[in-house]
Protein backbone atom coordinates (compact mmCIF):
# COMPACT_ATOMS: atom_id res chain seq x y z
CA UNK A 1 0.00 0.00 0.00
CA UNK A 2 1.11 3.61 -0.89
CA UNK A 3 0.84 5.97 1.98
CA UNK A 4 -0.25 8.43 0.02
CA UNK A 5 -3.27 8.35 -2.97
CA UNK A 6 -3.17 11.16 -5.96
CA UNK A 7 -6.42 11.95 -7.61
CA UNK A 8 -6.38 13.21 -11.20
CA UNK A 9 -8.88 13.38 -14.29
CA UNK A 10 -8.23 13.87 -17.93
CA UNK A 11 -11.34 16.38 -17.73
CA UNK A 12 -9.25 18.31 -15.47
CA UNK A 13 -7.05 19.05 -18.33
CA UNK A 14 -9.86 19.94 -20.57
CA UNK A 15 -11.38 23.04 -19.03
CA UNK A 16 -9.73 26.01 -20.47
CA UNK A 17 -10.79 29.83 -19.87
CA UNK A 18 -8.46 31.17 -23.15
CA UNK A 19 -5.15 32.03 -24.40
CA UNK A 20 -3.26 33.37 -21.90
CA UNK A 21 -4.92 32.53 -19.11
CA UNK A 22 -2.90 31.86 -15.72
CA UNK A 23 -5.19 28.96 -14.42
CA UNK A 24 -4.58 26.69 -17.33
CA UNK A 25 -4.22 23.21 -18.08
CA UNK A 26 -0.20 23.44 -18.56
CA UNK A 27 -0.38 23.45 -14.79
CA UNK A 28 -1.25 19.85 -14.40
CA UNK A 29 1.40 19.24 -16.90
CA UNK A 30 3.93 20.70 -15.18
CA UNK A 31 3.06 18.94 -11.87
CA UNK A 32 3.00 15.59 -13.95
CA UNK A 33 6.54 16.22 -15.43
CA UNK A 34 7.98 17.00 -12.37
CA UNK A 35 6.40 13.99 -10.48
CA UNK A 36 7.65 11.64 -13.32
CA UNK A 37 11.09 13.27 -13.63
CA UNK A 38 12.35 13.11 -10.43
CA UNK A 39 10.19 9.59 -9.18
CA UNK A 40 8.05 10.92 -6.80
CA UNK A 41 4.97 9.84 -9.00
CA UNK A 42 6.18 6.34 -8.39
CA UNK A 43 5.64 6.18 -4.80
CA UNK A 44 1.85 7.66 -4.79
CA UNK A 45 -1.41 5.43 -4.79
CA UNK A 46 -2.96 7.09 -8.64
CA UNK A 47 -6.40 6.95 -8.90
CA UNK A 48 -8.89 8.37 -11.06
CA UNK A 49 -11.27 10.86 -10.05
CA UNK A 50 -15.18 9.91 -9.95
CA UNK A 51 -17.66 13.00 -10.95
CA UNK A 52 -19.57 14.14 -7.94
CA UNK A 53 -23.03 13.74 -7.29
CA UNK A 54 -24.99 16.73 -7.89
CA UNK A 55 -26.04 16.10 -4.09
CA UNK A 56 -22.88 16.07 -2.96
CA UNK A 57 -22.02 19.65 -4.60
CA UNK A 58 -25.62 20.56 -2.64
CA UNK A 59 -23.29 19.96 1.00
CA UNK A 60 -21.88 23.56 0.22
CA UNK A 61 -23.47 25.52 -2.68
CA UNK A 62 -27.34 26.17 -2.74
CA UNK A 63 -29.11 24.66 -5.34
CA UNK A 64 -29.84 27.39 -7.18
CA UNK A 65 -25.38 27.74 -8.18
CA UNK A 66 -25.14 24.55 -9.29
CA UNK A 67 -28.44 24.51 -11.27
CA UNK A 68 -27.24 27.67 -12.78
CA UNK A 69 -23.81 26.49 -13.78
CA UNK A 70 -25.30 23.75 -15.03
CA UNK A 71 -27.74 26.09 -16.84
CA UNK A 72 -25.05 27.94 -18.36
CA UNK A 73 -23.01 25.18 -19.32
CA UNK A 74 -26.01 23.59 -21.59
CA UNK A 75 -26.75 27.03 -23.25
CA UNK A 76 -23.05 27.37 -23.92
CA UNK A 77 -22.90 24.24 -26.03
CA UNK A 78 -26.12 24.59 -27.91
CA UNK A 79 -24.61 28.47 -28.39
CA UNK A 80 -21.46 26.77 -29.65
CA UNK A 81 -23.30 24.54 -32.24
CA UNK A 82 -25.34 27.74 -33.70
CA UNK A 83 -21.51 28.97 -34.12
CA UNK A 84 -21.21 31.32 -31.02
CA UNK A 85 -18.47 31.84 -28.80
CA UNK A 86 -16.21 28.90 -27.20
CA UNK A 87 -16.94 30.60 -23.37
CA UNK A 88 -19.31 31.94 -21.41
CA UNK A 89 -17.94 34.25 -18.86
CA UNK A 90 -18.82 34.36 -15.35
CA UNK A 91 -16.48 36.94 -13.85
CA UNK A 92 -14.11 38.99 -15.82
CA UNK A 93 -11.55 36.41 -14.92
CA UNK A 94 -13.63 33.09 -14.75
CA UNK A 95 -15.31 31.19 -17.38
CA UNK A 96 -16.96 28.28 -18.55
CA UNK A 97 -15.91 26.11 -21.39
CA UNK A 98 -17.89 22.67 -22.64
CA UNK A 99 -15.77 20.46 -20.82
CA UNK A 100 -16.01 22.81 -17.47
CA UNK A 101 -18.67 21.24 -16.21
CA UNK A 102 -17.27 18.07 -16.01
CA UNK A 103 -14.13 19.20 -15.17
CA UNK A 104 -15.57 21.10 -12.19
CA UNK A 105 -17.45 17.60 -11.22
CA UNK A 106 -14.09 15.90 -11.19
CA UNK A 107 -12.39 18.25 -9.84
CA UNK A 108 -15.21 18.00 -6.63
CA UNK A 109 -15.41 14.20 -6.62
CA UNK A 110 -11.54 13.74 -6.23
CA UNK A 111 -11.97 15.38 -3.07
CA UNK A 112 -14.91 13.39 -2.10
CA UNK A 113 -13.34 9.84 -3.38
CA UNK A 114 -9.59 10.81 -1.50
CA UNK A 115 -12.08 11.46 1.81
CA UNK A 116 -13.69 8.18 1.23
CA UNK A 117 -10.18 6.52 0.78
CA UNK A 118 -8.93 7.92 3.56
CA UNK A 119 -11.28 7.61 6.42
CA UNK A 120 -11.42 3.78 4.71
CA UNK A 121 -7.73 3.61 5.77
CA UNK A 122 -6.69 3.02 2.14
CA UNK A 123 -4.34 5.54 2.86
CA UNK A 124 -3.21 7.80 5.09
CA UNK A 125 -3.70 11.03 3.10
CA UNK A 126 -4.01 12.12 -0.54
CA UNK A 127 -3.53 15.01 -2.83
CA UNK A 128 -5.94 15.70 -5.88
CA UNK A 129 -4.51 17.50 -8.57
CA UNK A 130 -7.36 19.16 -10.08
CA UNK A 131 -8.49 22.09 -11.74
CA UNK A 132 -10.93 24.69 -11.58
CA UNK A 133 -9.74 25.44 -7.74
CA UNK A 134 -12.27 25.88 -5.20
CA UNK A 135 -11.25 28.32 -2.69
CA UNK A 136 -13.27 31.21 -4.21
CA UNK A 137 -16.46 29.48 -4.68
CA UNK A 138 -18.95 30.95 -2.50
CA UNK A 139 -21.96 29.39 -1.87
CA UNK A 140 -24.09 31.22 -3.80
CA UNK A 141 -21.57 32.28 -6.38
CA UNK A 142 -18.70 31.33 -8.78
CA UNK A 143 -15.96 33.18 -8.88
CA UNK A 144 -11.89 33.69 -9.27
CA UNK A 145 -11.12 30.65 -11.34
CA UNK A 146 -13.17 28.66 -9.02
CA UNK A 147 -16.67 26.66 -9.91
CA UNK A 148 -17.50 24.33 -7.03
CA UNK A 149 -15.60 24.64 -3.07
CA UNK A 150 -13.96 21.46 -3.90
CA UNK A 151 -12.30 21.83 -0.03
CA UNK A 152 -15.72 22.76 1.39
CA UNK A 153 -17.46 20.24 -0.06
CA UNK A 154 -15.13 17.62 1.15
CA UNK A 155 -14.69 18.93 4.91
CA UNK A 156 -18.77 18.71 5.00
CA UNK A 157 -19.06 15.75 3.21
CA UNK A 158 -16.60 13.77 5.94
CA UNK A 159 -18.97 15.94 8.47
CA UNK A 160 -22.60 14.70 7.15
CA UNK A 161 -21.64 11.77 5.03
CA UNK A 162 -19.11 9.85 7.49
CA UNK A 163 -20.15 11.34 10.69
CA UNK A 164 -17.38 12.74 11.78
CA UNK A 165 -17.37 15.93 14.46
CA UNK A 166 -15.02 17.85 13.90
CA UNK A 167 -12.49 18.83 10.53
CA UNK A 168 -9.80 21.45 9.96
CA UNK A 169 -9.17 23.42 6.66
CA UNK A 170 -5.95 24.97 6.37
CA UNK A 171 -5.84 27.37 3.25
CA UNK A 172 -2.19 28.50 2.41
CA UNK A 173 -2.71 30.72 -0.96
CA UNK A 174 -1.46 33.42 -1.44
CA UNK A 175 -5.24 34.20 -1.76
CA UNK A 176 -7.99 34.89 0.92
CA UNK A 177 -10.87 31.68 0.69
CA UNK A 178 -13.30 33.67 0.71
CA UNK A 179 -15.97 31.38 -0.94
CA UNK A 180 -14.81 28.33 2.36
CA UNK A 181 -14.95 31.24 4.41
CA UNK A 182 -18.68 32.03 3.47
CA UNK A 183 -19.53 28.42 3.47
CA UNK A 184 -18.22 27.09 6.83
CA UNK A 185 -18.05 30.50 9.14
CA UNK A 186 -19.96 29.72 12.13
CA UNK A 187 -20.08 26.03 11.91
CA UNK A 188 -18.12 25.13 14.95
CA UNK A 189 -17.78 21.59 13.90
CA UNK A 190 -14.85 23.16 11.28
CA UNK A 191 -11.95 25.23 12.32
CA UNK A 192 -9.95 26.73 9.34
CA UNK A 193 -6.77 28.42 9.28
CA UNK A 194 -4.97 30.51 6.41
CA UNK A 195 -2.77 33.33 6.00
CA UNK A 196 -2.88 35.49 2.70
CA UNK A 197 -1.32 38.54 1.17
CA UNK A 198 -3.55 41.44 2.21
CA UNK A 199 -4.74 43.67 0.71
CA UNK A 200 -4.94 41.37 -2.45
CA UNK A 201 -7.66 39.69 -4.29
CA UNK A 202 -10.51 39.22 -3.40
CA UNK A 203 -9.87 41.89 -0.70
CA UNK A 204 -11.42 40.08 2.05
CA UNK A 205 -10.74 38.13 5.12
CA UNK A 206 -8.93 40.87 7.51
CA UNK A 207 -12.21 42.01 9.30
CA UNK A 208 -13.13 38.42 9.97
CA UNK A 209 -14.89 37.56 13.50
CA UNK A 210 -16.08 34.08 13.67
CA UNK A 211 -15.40 31.68 16.11
CA UNK A 212 -13.78 29.03 13.64
CA UNK A 213 -11.66 31.54 11.57
CA UNK A 214 -8.11 32.09 11.87
CA UNK A 215 -7.09 34.53 9.05
CA UNK A 216 -3.85 36.29 9.30
CA UNK A 217 -3.88 38.77 6.86
CA UNK A 218 -0.15 39.65 5.89
CA UNK A 219 1.58 42.31 3.69
CA UNK A 220 3.42 42.11 -0.02
CA UNK A 221 6.64 41.18 0.66
CA UNK A 222 6.44 38.81 3.41
CA UNK A 223 9.07 36.32 3.80
CA UNK A 224 8.70 32.15 4.49
CA UNK A 225 10.81 32.78 7.94
CA UNK A 226 8.02 35.13 9.07
CA UNK A 227 5.08 32.78 7.99
CA UNK A 228 6.57 29.87 9.40
CA UNK A 229 6.38 31.87 13.08
CA UNK A 230 2.94 33.32 12.54
CA UNK A 231 1.29 29.72 11.72
CA UNK A 232 4.06 28.01 15.13
CA UNK A 233 1.86 31.21 17.07
CA UNK A 234 -1.25 31.16 15.42
CA UNK A 235 -2.35 28.01 13.56
CA UNK A 236 -0.99 25.67 15.60
CA UNK A 237 -2.27 26.28 19.10
CA UNK A 238 -5.46 26.35 17.77
CA UNK A 239 -5.37 23.25 15.77
CA UNK A 240 -4.15 21.36 18.52
CA UNK A 241 -6.76 23.02 20.55
CA UNK A 242 -9.23 21.42 18.43
CA UNK A 243 -8.30 18.55 17.67
CA UNK A 244 -9.74 17.59 14.29
CA UNK A 245 -10.51 14.01 13.06
CA UNK A 246 -9.49 14.56 9.62
CA UNK A 247 -7.41 17.97 7.82
CA UNK A 248 -8.27 19.66 4.84
CA UNK A 249 -5.51 21.39 2.99
CA UNK A 250 -6.24 24.07 0.17
CA UNK A 251 -3.54 23.86 -1.91
CA UNK A 252 -1.97 26.69 -3.29
CA UNK A 253 1.23 27.44 -3.87
CA UNK A 254 0.83 31.29 -5.34
CA UNK A 255 2.47 32.65 -2.78
CA UNK A 256 5.69 31.27 -3.68
CA UNK A 257 8.13 33.97 -4.37
CA UNK A 258 8.19 33.58 -8.81
CA UNK A 259 4.69 33.62 -8.46
CA UNK A 260 3.38 36.88 -10.62
CA UNK A 261 -0.08 36.65 -8.69
CA UNK A 262 1.16 37.33 -5.41
CA UNK A 263 4.29 39.31 -4.30
CA UNK A 264 4.83 36.96 -1.03
CA UNK A 265 8.44 34.82 -0.57
CA UNK A 266 7.61 31.46 0.08
CA UNK A 267 10.13 28.72 -1.79
CA UNK A 268 9.78 25.02 -1.53
CA UNK A 269 11.28 24.58 1.66
CA UNK A 270 8.83 26.24 3.48
CA UNK A 271 5.75 24.32 1.50
CA UNK A 272 7.64 21.36 3.24
CA UNK A 273 7.69 22.98 6.56
CA UNK A 274 4.11 23.66 6.68
CA UNK A 275 3.29 20.59 5.27
CA UNK A 276 5.17 18.89 8.03
CA UNK A 277 3.74 21.00 10.73
CA UNK A 278 -0.10 20.31 9.44
CA UNK A 279 0.98 16.17 9.57
CA UNK A 280 2.86 16.74 12.99
CA UNK A 281 -0.81 17.40 13.90
CA UNK A 282 -2.94 15.00 11.93
CA UNK A 283 -0.45 12.04 13.16
CA UNK A 284 -1.50 13.36 17.01
CA UNK A 285 -5.15 13.85 16.56
CA UNK A 286 -6.65 12.70 13.24
CA UNK A 287 -4.25 9.21 12.21
CA UNK A 288 -2.54 11.24 10.08
CA UNK A 289 -5.62 11.67 7.86
CA UNK A 290 -5.50 14.42 5.31
CA UNK A 291 -6.47 15.33 1.72
CA UNK A 292 -5.15 18.49 0.32
CA UNK A 293 -6.45 19.60 -3.16
CA UNK A 294 -4.93 22.33 -5.79
CA UNK A 295 -5.82 25.35 -5.63
CA UNK A 296 -3.34 28.32 -6.72
CA UNK A 297 -0.09 28.34 -8.16
CA UNK A 298 0.84 30.26 -11.62
CA UNK A 299 4.37 30.01 -12.20
CA UNK A 300 4.64 26.56 -13.70
CA UNK A 301 8.14 25.51 -12.36
CA UNK A 302 7.62 26.89 -9.10
CA UNK A 303 4.32 25.13 -8.84
CA UNK A 304 5.78 21.98 -9.52
CA UNK A 305 9.01 22.17 -7.37
CA UNK A 306 6.19 22.95 -4.60
CA UNK A 307 3.98 20.65 -5.19
CA UNK A 308 6.82 18.07 -4.88
CA UNK A 309 7.47 19.42 -1.83
CA UNK A 310 4.38 19.01 -0.28
CA UNK A 311 4.03 15.66 -1.47
CA UNK A 312 7.49 14.56 -0.22
CA UNK A 313 6.20 15.38 3.46
CA UNK A 314 2.57 14.05 2.58
CA UNK A 315 4.38 10.76 1.59
CA UNK A 316 7.22 10.16 3.80
CA UNK A 317 9.95 9.94 0.89
ZN1 LIG B 1 -4.55 31.98 -5.18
Amino acid sequence: MNATGYFTHKDCWKHEMGPGHPECPERLDAIEDRLLITGVGDALDRREAPQAALGDLELAHDRMLVAAIRGLSDRLADDIKAGGPAYAQIDPDTSLNIHTWNAALRAAGAAIAATDSVLAGEMENAFCAVRPPGHHACRNTSMGFCIFNNIAIAAKYALERHGLKRVAIVDFDVHHGNGTEDIIRGDDRMLMVSFFQHPLYPFSGADTHASNMVNLPVPAYTKGMEVRELIEMMWIPRLEAFKPQMIFISAGFDAHREDDLGQMGLVEQDYAWITQRVKDVARRHAKGRIVSSLEGGYNLSALARSVEAHLRVLADL
